[in-house]
């Protein structure tokens, strides 16, 4: 779960990271009333979950109090890569002499969190990666031994950072992150910028912040921060329902059972020459009622065009989910035309209900290759 720039920056509070005050505002009168609060100029930063909102526009300088509403006015509704801007938070303004990056991510193949400092922040980190590698400090923290204090020492000294005032503060700040990404269950705590004030104090500017989901029940507050307007419908469907869904970017909506026989019929749809619109694993279940749970999630996802029922039955039995399908059918209108696989226990029984039945919009094939062609020809 990613969280908003406020909600990460709330989390570096509590572990004592330094940010800057600041005010969450959702309509132009409520941001102004947060500048006037916070007193003298402020920063209008759009919250979504994307990065790069500097140069997209959504991050503004109000520095006098006609700006307090304008900023606002402009920033709010503005569309940041397909992420509309519903809340801004208000920052008191500061002033940067220096702009620097620190962040704490998982490194899989190491198996270890890993550790990057640079001097060079404010820009993208993949650039300074590829470019000038030698500016960036990377070191691995053993998760059994933890975080060591020379750990950090290591990092500042191989970043280059030799003033001592501002060593003392980013060692203070590396470890408490480290605190932060372990406590809070992070996948990742990225700062950038890092800054370093005229006065030489050292604070984060920007919060990237990633939960991870498996962990959220640990966290209920955190769990709580999550912001469902975000959410796609289908996906908060999903969610409600406990279907496993997940939305991709074509037109054939996707129903299988079983993680894998849904990975082989995605690629059997690109195969066939079409792209998989979602997808939703029944599980071991596919009684009646997941079918149409199941059913209500893909059919609110609008890309969707044809729905393809790939159901190979091992514990599930086939003639229990042509049951279900039937019954979706009649509980709520499709239009999509859907095309039925149906394979394994008790296949004949499922096919034969669904000849009785025999739904205008219904076709049935005998292969998944037959189903997957049909489904995409139906797509087009
Ligand atoms: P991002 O573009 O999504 O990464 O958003 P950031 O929060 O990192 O802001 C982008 C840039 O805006 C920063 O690198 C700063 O240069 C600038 N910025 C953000 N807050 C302030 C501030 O309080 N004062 C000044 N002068 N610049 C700021
Ligand atoms: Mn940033």
């Amino acid at each position: 779960m990613d969280l908003y720039e406020y909600q990460g920056k709330e989390l570096f509070r509590r572990f004592g990271i330094p940010v800057s005050d600041g005010r969450l505002a959702t309509t132009p009168a409520e941001a102004r009333a947060a500048a006037e609060e916070l007193g003298g100029p402020v920063v209008v930063k759009a919250q979504v979950l994307t990065g790069g909102r500097g140069k997209a526009g959504g991050i503004k300088l109000a520095s006098d109090p006609a700006d307090d509403e304008a900023k606002p006015e402009e920033i709010l509704g503005l569309d940041i890569r397909g992420h509309v801007v519903r809340r801004l938070w208000i920052e008191r303004a500061s002033d940067i002499a220096k702009e620097y990056y620190l962040s704490l991510t998982f490194d899989r193949g190491a198996k270890k969190v890993l550790l990057m400092l640079t001097r060079e922040g404010g820009i993208d980190i993949e650039e300074v990666a590829a470019e000038r590698p030698d500016a960036l400090a990377r070191l691995h923290v053993d998760p059994l031994e933890g975080f060591q204090p020379y750990q950090a020492r290591r990092a500042v000294y191989g970043a280059g950072i030799d003033d001592p005032g501002e060593q003392k503060q980013i060692l203070d700040v590396v470890r408490e992150l480290y605190a932060c990404f372990v406590e809070c269950d992070a996948m990742l705590c990225e700062i950038n910028p890092l800054i370093v004030t005229p006065d030489g104090e050292v604070r984060a500017l920007d919060s990237k912040f990633t939960v991870d989901d498996n962990a959220l029940y640990r966290h209920p507050d955190v769990a709580e921060m999550r912001d469902l307007e975000a959410v796609p419908a289908e996906e908060r469907a999903a969610r409600a329902k406990g279907v496993t869904y997940v939305k991709l970017d074509g037109e054939v909506g996707i129903l299988g059972n079983g993680a894998g026989l849904v990975m082989s019929t995605l690629d059997v749809i690109a195969l066939a020459g079409g792209r998989p619109a979602n997808f939703c694993d029944l599980g071991g279940g596919g009684d009646a009622q997941g079918v149409v749970d199941a059913l209500e999630v893909i059919t609110a996802d609008p890309q969707v065009r044809s729905i393809l029922f790939n159901i190979f039955g091992g514990i599930t039995r086939c003639d229990e989910v042509a049951r279900g399908i039937l019954q979706a059918l009649e509980q709520m209108t499709i239009e999509h035309p859907i095309v039925v696989r149906l394979d394994g226990t008790n296949a004949e029984e499922g096919r034969e209900l669904l000849a009785e039945a025999a739904p205008s919009n219904l076709h049935t094939e005998p292969t998944m290759l037959d189903a997957a062609r049909r489904a995409v020809e139906l797509a087009a």
